[in-house]
């Protein structure tokens, strides 16, 4: 998601306030984050959370922040409805596995755990464990699988990978090292595999590229299967998905 972010220079002292009650109710929570960097407010929309981050200098007024939050209501309600709502992993919710968006079924009684089946994915247990079941269900599944790809990707384009590590990010989906290290976002799962794919491959041509050129772009475009406009097609989804697959514990 783009970054929306408000501004204005500011000055003075103080901490915590209730700016949640200066806002109407249809609007995010607005989350306080006092800074010791901060130079002035920044209001800025969070889609991982599903708030407002408001970063003030730890010095300001708490006068100064509350008025500056709802001076800026009208905005915050608005970035509100374009942030991308808390998923439902629980009975009658989905899930996207591989880009398929799978039914959540609730066997309470049965002692499966979390398993795949042709109508869903059905986890046991009790209800309030049903979220941190699903999310070890996909991480291990991440684990499993997008190492594997990634080295195939890896032998197909003459890549020495040294290590992959799946991580728990919100910030990236992968990174590379130039020792030859990648790390993959675990929510690369829920990604269709033609997105993987291409992360993949991204992460992998910056072995041979490491930076955002021409050369390097041209080496992803050559290795991706799906060309440049397969490319544009998986950077459009992600831009579109992207921050909803963040709302994933
Ligand atoms: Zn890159």
């Amino acid at each position: 998601m783009a970054r929306r972010v408000a501004r204005e220079g500011s000055s003075s002292i103080s901490h915590k306030i209730n700016i949640n009650s200066l806002v109407m109710q249809a609007a995010p929570a607005v989350r306080l984050r006092p800074s010791k960097r901060a130079q002035r407010i920044i209001l800025r929309a969070d889609p991982s959370s599903g708030c407002i981050i408001a970063t003030y200098p730890e010095k300001i007024s708490q006068k100064d922040v509350a008025s500056f939050i709802q001076k800026h209501a009208d905005w915050i309600e608005k970035v509100g409805t374009l942030l991308p709502p808390q998923p439902n992993l629980g009975h009658g919710g989905s899930v996207l596995i591989n880009g398929v968006p799978t039914p959540i079924i609730h066997t309470p009684t049965s002692r499966q755990g979390c398993i795949l089946t042709p109508n869903g994915l059905s986890v046991s247990g009790l209800a309030e464990h049903t979220e941190s079941r699903i999310q070890r269900f996909l991480r291990d599944m991440a684990k499993k699988n997008l190492p594997v790809m990634l080295q195939e990707e890896a032998q197909r384009m003459g890549a020495q990978v040294t290590k992959v590590d799946i991580r728990n990010v919100k910030s990236r989906w992968g990174s590379c090292s130039r020792s030859g290290r990648i790390m993959l976002s675990w929510r690369l799962i829920m990604c269709p595999p033609l997105v993987q794919s291409y992360i993949m491959v991204h992460e992998l041509a910056h072995l041979q590229h490491f930076d955002h050129s021409s050369a390097f772009w041209e080496h992803v475009d050559h290795f991706f299967s799906k060309g440049r406009t397969g490319r544009l097609a998986a950077e459009r989804w992600l831009r579109q998905n992207g921050p909803a697959l963040l709302r994933v514990p």
